[in-house]
C-alpha cells in the first residue's frame, strides 16, 4: 500500500486529472496508459477514484428515486402542508439530478460503466451455447466481443 509512483512529474500531471485520461485524444494517451501500466501507485488511484465517480451518480439516482418516491407518497396520502412537502420533494428531486448531470459530464462515470455493462455482456457471451450464440446477429456480437 505504500507504494510510491514510479515517475512523480506524470504522476502529478495524472493526480490533477483525477487519473482520467478518457478525454484525451488517442496519440497522447500513450505515454499515459504505459505509465499506467508499469506504474501500481497510480493504477491503484485511478480504480479508487472511477469507484468514487460510480458511487456518486448511483447516490445521486437513489437520492432523486427517494425524493421521486416521496412526492408520490405525499401525493398519494395529501397530509397537511401537502403543496409544501410537495414542493421539498421535487426541489430534492432537480437538486439530485442537477448532481447526476454534474457527476455524469465532469468525471468519466458513464465511459467507466459502460466498459463494466461491456464486460458483463462479453461475459454472458462467453458462457452461451455455441448454437445460441451463432444465431445472434452480427452487429451486435462485434459489439459485444469486438471482433
Ligand atoms: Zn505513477
Amino acid at each position: 500500500m505504500s507504494q510510491q509512483c514510479i515517475d512523480p512529474i506524470v504522476g502529478k500531471i495524472l493526480a490533477g486529472w483525477r487519473y482520467d485520461i478518457s478525454g484525451l485524444a488517442p496519440e497522447m494517451r500513450g505515454d499515459y496508459e504505459n505509465h499506467f501500466a508499469s506504474c501500481e501507485h497510480c493504477r491503484s488511484r485511478q480504480q479508487i477514484h472511477r469507484i468514487i465517480d460510480v458511487g456518486l451518480i448511483v447516490l445521486a439516482s437513489v437520492s432523486a428515486g427517494v425524493f421521486l418516491l416521496a412526492f408520490g407518497v405525499i401525493r398519494y396520502l395529501g397530509p397537511r402542508h401537502a403543496l409544501l412537502l410537495e414542493i421539498a420533494a421535487l426541489a430534492g428531486f432537480a437538486l439530485s439530478a442537477l448532481i447526476w448531470l454534474g457527476v455524469a459530464v465532469a468525471t468519466p462515470a458513464p465511459v467507466t460503466m459502460l466498459d463494466a455493462a461491456k464486460q458483463g455482456a462479453r461475459r454472458v457471451h462467453d458462457k452461451l451455447p455455441e448454437e445460441i450464440r451463432q444465431r445472434l446477429p452480427e452487429e451486435l456480437r462485434i459489439k459485444i466481443t469486438g471482433t
